[in-house]
């Protein structure tokens, strides 16, 4: 067998994230000011967000941009992540391909998360501010946010979903390990939560409810600023360390991807991935494709639309342009907790448009299935969320199997699941079902 497992050296891990605005022929339409419907400038989001965050936000022209050093120093923790070739996985499907996986589930607190996390505590801490504030849905943006804001010396507060807060305490407990207030949403401590709740006594939450209430105490907070861990155009730039890493990593392995597929929420780990690779299908005409795989019960890139839509249930958020299923979407109750999002990144949304990536939709049973058979194969068990990418990236090596194809393929394990096992007995139980939209 040859070399399973591909590290880089310190000295060659990434010094700055790839921009793929600079490079993109059509750039995403501008954010809207609901109010005037007038672009957002950097200047509009600083209420909100630290002001570098804003304006990475924002920036179309620098194709690269430094990653601070006290920012660097924190990604050695834990990187590079290895880059493992799924010898496993592809014996137990029977496949000529040749896969790999990029493996985020070995960060601190098992996912990609974090990448973003300590760059946004870094910027709100420079900037002086004390405390922040998010929403999370599955719980891992809540842990990684909670973890950067304790090693920072931040102040975190965390609306959690309330569904999740209810399915997954655990997640719950690593918050509050790393300090962190959890607060279930929707919740009466905003006035957001309190129409809603008023309006829905038994509202399970939904990520558009716990921005919109994250949003509001962010906004009423003097020194608070509001974070998130997906979905806008700077979270996916800070995750461009994922692919450029992987990029080198494959040349170490001697191979090119055919394919680059990763499971879609609002698209972080998805372009995190692409970009880097992305680049070189946008300036050398490389042929590769790029796989977003997104719940079927959820499925904004194959059958939202593309429009102006909020990015929060109450519209407290700028007018994105961006594929979605409308900002009052409630979705049903799958365990990928982190796919629940009504709508996709602004950046991904035009790559889509363009034809420059795929999306496909997954069934949850179809998913947990895969997970199960990479747990077997790999010995990793993945987050359910992952487990989509897993079971896109299977439907292609059988395809590759069917043709007699030996194809390059290379998926991103955004993190793993062992604190969604309650997740893993429903389905080996036989308890869960589809829910297609
Ligand atoms: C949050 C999360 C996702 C979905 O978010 P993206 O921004 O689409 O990457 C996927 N996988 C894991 C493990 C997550 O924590």
């Amino acid at each position: 067998m040859e070399q399973k497992r591909f590290f880089l050296k310190e000295a060659d891990l990434p010094k700055q994230w790839y921009n793929i605005q600079a490079d993109m022929v059509n750039k995403p339409m501008p954010l809207l000011n609901p109010a005037t419907k007038q672009p957002i400038k950097a200047e509009d989001l600083y209420p909100l967000f630290a002001q570098e965050l804003s304006r990475q936000e924002l920036n179309q022209t620098d194709r690269w941009i430094d990653i601070p050093e006290k920012v660097q120093e924190m990604y050695r923790y834990y990187r590079s992540t290895p880059l493992v070739r799924a010898y496993g996985l592809e014996k137990a499907i029977g496949t000529p391909a040749n896969i790999y996986f990029k493996n985020e589930s070995v960060s601190p607190v098992g996912s990609h998360k974090l990448n973003s996390a300590l760059a946004q505590a870094y910027y709100c801490k420079q900037e002086g501010v004390t405390n922040v504030t998010t929403e999370t849905g599955a719980g891992q943006w809540g842990a990684a946010l909670s973890y950067a804001a304790s090693l920072f010396g931040l102040e975190a507060a965390v609306y959690q979903v309330k569904i999740s807060y209810e399915q997954k305490p655990y997640r719950r407990s690593i918050m509050q390990v790393f300090g962190a207030q959890v607060i279930p949403s929707p919740s009466m401590t905003t006035r957001a939560g309190k129409d809603i709740l008023t309006r829905d006594p038994n509202h399970q939450g939904s990520l558009g409810t716990a921005i919109s209430e994250a949003v509001e105490l962010a906004r009423m907070t003097p020194n608070c600023k509001y974070t998130l861990g997906s979905v806008l155009s700077h979270v996916s730039l800070h995750q461009t360390v994922i692919g450029l890493e992987a990029e080198k990593q494959m040349e170490m392995a001697g191979e090119y991807p055919d394919m680059v597929i990763a499971c879609f929420g609002g698209g972080s780990n998805f372009g995190g991935i692409s970009f880097p690779f992305m680049r070189h299908k946008i300036l050398e005409g490389k042929k590769t494709r790029f796989i977003a795989a997104e719940p079927a019960s959820c499925p904004k890139l194959t059958k939202g639309k593309f429009e102006y839509d909020f990015g929060d249930e109450t519209g407290y958020t700028p007018l994105l342009p961006m594929f979605t299923l409308g900002h009052n979407f409630k979705p049903a109750n799958i365990h990928a907790g982190g796919l629940r999002y009504h709508g996709a990144g602004v950046i991904v949304s035009q790559l889509l448009k363009d034809g420059l990536m795929e999306a496909v939709d997954i069934n949850q049973l179809e998913s947990f299935k895969a997970g199960c058979l990479f747990a077997k194969a790999e010995g990793i068990i993945p987050a359910p969320e992952s487990c989509h990418a897993i079971a896109a990236t299977i439907r292609e090596a059988i395809k590759c199997k069917e043709a007699g194809e030996k194809k390059t393929i290379l998926f991103n394990l955004s993190g793993h699941g062992l604190v969604d096992m309650g997740a893993y007995d429903q389905y080996l139980a036989g308890n869960l079902v589809d829910y297609t939209l």
